[in-house]
């Protein structure tokens, strides 16, 4: 008999609440789970494929092992016996620091990797530490963390209680958000306008959501932070600027005004494409609308000025009143695990980067992260400290990264390379040893990361659906035994009893004497349950192990599988803050001195012709193109270019262009678009399955071209360290 489970989903960081129907453990439908207190019914097309997913055939469901050059299926045994003799001869030989690991973005959407990665981590010491952050995200996280004290103190829009939503280098129609959860953009855009609100959208596409929006102003790629610079100008030098309830919470707003004032609009139209008018006419719009919101992502991101653009952006919000406001930008509260939740509210020691160096180009470590782009020259240099092991999880640089093929290259290389994840992909292929990981239906789950980032304070948790095979470990049974082996205990060692004694340290650190209380109090649960226990009852909302009668606990939310509402976002100002001053600070030293860069771009002559990446609403990672239900109907993979440019090149709508970069050139076919600005074309990113040994047979049919080759691997932000992933200049031509 069918059976009807709950789920969140864990494709994108909409996390919507879905419920699936399933008999003898097939998948029989997907829908949105009405219920859900957060996401209430709604879904996307992507969220049908988790049922392809999980029925993949080319899903690993068997550890995989080097042997003679190929990777062939072995047991469980054989794959644990393999991992330690290899990573304990790496670690006796040349030590943690030349034992490099990879995170994809899929860690975060897995419960058992997110809470027992750092365990990893600390075990192994090594500085060798990367993710796809920096290729995302980290310019926005080391701006909010200069700004307010913690890396993902990230303020979202209040979209449903604004007046004016104004959208810079993000496509949250087709993303439903990102570093914002927000399951239906659309119709809660579609409620502001209907309110008598205003969506306006900069971007050098006429994206999904500029098509919804009022107005759409396009905008030269990579050129953000000039616009936000004349932007922020304006609204000092208009006296527009009113820090409203703000006032007494900020720090260097002296400096700041100084640091802005070398730039009006007028120098800096010609660079971003809009003129000096434009720029005023939407400063004053967005400082005279009751209730308004600055929101920008992932073009404002993966940029040369990723970290000013991202703090710009928040200093606009400051300087109009709008962080902290209903309507404006408003900090979630998390139910677990947020650092601005911990600790003694309003003041703590803010952060610092560069406290260590990359080996071979000296970029500086972030949150704890070397630059993805530098991966390959760390293990391919020859030194001390060389990389000669990698663990990568939920990761496929080669195709996500630039610089994939050197780093194919590099990891064909490794003396120890081995991975956690459910496809033999373009990067795995490389590896000793593949440890499946779990389909995400056999999998409980809890959103440890994007609880933090969402539109309303919410929890809800997800029992596995369902039953994995008898002898498939969970995830962080893989992680605890990759543990076991760093400590020099052995892959066969009680990773129970190391799970208890490493968790019994922490809590004494944290809690002293009352570690042992603490401990028994949550059995007999177990593993990310057991730290979801802790979170949620030591968290804001929590019973405080019984101090706070009523308050959340894991119990308390396995019986409310809807969900337990928290509440709408609310002011949380000084209390979020971990900012040494207790002050919000708005003119960091190291973002301030990084304006010198703008004046030297200022006279750098703009490329004729650019391209820039996309997100397509059926795709977020690059083995979702391996789920026939996301692969099928037209071609994806094509090359948007404006009229004018295509008529330029000799180009026609369904032919075939060759795109040359300064470092690498792939084929697409073009698609002739008045979407585009003219001047920049744009290419999905994550594609290119055209590589030998791996096992994706769907993805492989239509391979697609991938964006990546055409970067310039050692083009970074330097503060992030993010990957310049927009406005590559490039030449078309077409082929017949
Ligand atoms: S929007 Fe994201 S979370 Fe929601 S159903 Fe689609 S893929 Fe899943």
């Amino acid at each position: 008999m069918a059976s009807l489970s709950q789920r969140i989903c864990p494709l994108c960081e909409a996390c919507c609440g879905l419920e699936i129907e399933h008999d003898s453990g097939r998948v029989l439908r997907i829908r949105g789970h009405d219920a859900d207190l957060f996401s209430h019914g709604f879904l996307c097309p992507k969220a049908v494929a988790l049922g392809d997913l999980h029925h993949d055939p080319d899903r690993l469901r068997q550890p995989m092992l080097r042997r003679d050059g190929r990777l062939v299926p072995v047991s469980w045994e054989q794959a644990w016996d393999e991992a330690e003799q290899r990573l304990g001869a790496v670690l006796a030989k040349h030590g943690p620091q030349a034992v490099a690991t990879v995170l994809g973005n899929p860690v975060s959407h897995k419960m058992g990797l997110t809470l027992y990665f750092p365990r990893l981590a600390r075990a192994l010491g090594t500085r060798q530490m990367y993710s796809a952050s920096s290729v995302d995200q980290m310019p926005k996280m080391l701006a909010v963390g200069l700004m307010y004290g913690t890396w993902l103190s990230v303020p979202v829009p209040d979209i449903e209680r604004s007046d004016y939503l104004l959208v810079i280098g993000a496509n949250p129609m087709v993303s439903n958000g990102s570093l914002w959860t927000v399951p239906d953009f659309r119709g809660k855009a579609k409620a502001l306008r209907a309110r008598g609100g205003k969506l306006v959208v900069i971007d050098p596409r006429r994206s999904e959501t500029a098509q919804a929006a009022d107005a759409w102003h396009p905008i030269r790629p990579g050129a953000d932070a000039f616009f936000l610079l004349g932007f922020a100008h304006t609204l000092i030098a208009e006296g527009l600027a009113d820090l409203r309830h703000l006032a007494d919470h900020v720090a260097g707003l002296d400096a700041l005004r100084t640091a802005l004032a070398p730039y009006p609009p007028e120098r800096m139209a010609a660079r971003c494409a809009i003129d000096a008018e434009t720029i005023r006419t939407l400063a004053r719009e967005f400082a005279r609308a009751p209730r308004a919101a600055l929101y920008g992502r992932i073009g404002t991101c993966t940029q040369s000025f990723g970290t000013l653009s991202s703090w710009l952006i928040d200093v606009i919000n400051v300087l109009c009143g709008r962080l902290d406001a209903q309507g404006g930008m408003l900090f979630p509260k998390a139910p677990a695990f947020a650092a601005n939740t911990r600790g003694k509210p309003g003041i703590g020691k803010g952060l610092t980067t560069g406290r260590y160096h990359a080996r071979v180009s000296g970029a500086p470590e972030v949150q704890g992260e070397l630059p993805l782009t530098c991966l390959a020259e760390e293990i391919d240099t020859p030194g001390p400290g060389q990389v000669r092991g990698l663990i990568s999880m939920a990761a496929n640089p080669v195709l996500s990264a630039p610089n994939g093929a050197r780093l194919a290259r590099a990891l064909a290389d490794l003396d120890c390379m081995i991975s956690l994840d459910i496809y033999q992909n373009e990067t795995t292929r490389h590896a000793h040893v593949i440890l499946p990981g779990l389909s995400p239906l056999e999998d409980a789950h809890y959103d440890v990361s994007f609880t933090q980032l969402a539109c309303r304070n919410v929890a809800r948790y997800s029992p596995p659906v369902l039953a994995r095979a008898p002898d498939q470990p969970e995830e962080w049974e893989s992680v605890m035994r990759l543990v076991a082996i760093v400590k020099g205990l052995g892959a066969h060692a009680d990773i129970a009893a190391l799970d208890r004694a490493m968790l019994l340290e922490e809590l004494e650190r944290s809690a002293g004497a009352a570690a042992p209380q603490l401990l028994a109090a949550l059995d007999p649960l177990q593993g990310p349950e057991r730290l979801l226990d802790l979170g949620l009852r030591t968290g804001p909302y929590g019973d405080q192990f019984g101090a706070r009668p009523g308050g959340l606990t894991l119990a308390a939310l396995q019986a409310a599988p809807s969900g337990i509402d928290l509440g709408p976002l609310a002011p949380r100002l000084p209390e979020v803050l971990r900012t040494p001053s207790g002050k919000i600070e708005l003119a960091p030293p190291l973002l301030v001195a990084d304006l010198a860069r703008i004046e030297a771009d200022l006279a750098t002559p703009a490329p004729e012709l650019v391209i820039i990446g996309r997100r397509q609403l059926r795709s977020n990672n690059s083995w979702m193109h391996n789920l026939p239900v996301l692969a099928k109907g037209p071609v994806r993979c094509t090359l948007l270019v404006h009229p004018v440019d295509a008529a330029r090149h000799g180009l026609r709508d369904g032919g075939v262009a060759e795109i040359r970069s300064a470092h690498g050139c792939v084929q697409a076919p073009v698609e002739v678009s008045a979407e585009m600005m003219p001047g920049v074309v744009s290419l999905p990113h994550g594609w290119g399955h055209d590589q030998p040994e791996t096992r994706m047979q769907v993805a492989a049919e239509r391979p697609g071209a991938n964006l990546n080759a055409l970067l310039d691997p050692q083009a970074r932000d330097p503060l992030s360290g993010n990957a310049v992933l927009s406005g590559i200049a490039v030449s078309l031509r077409a082929l017949p």
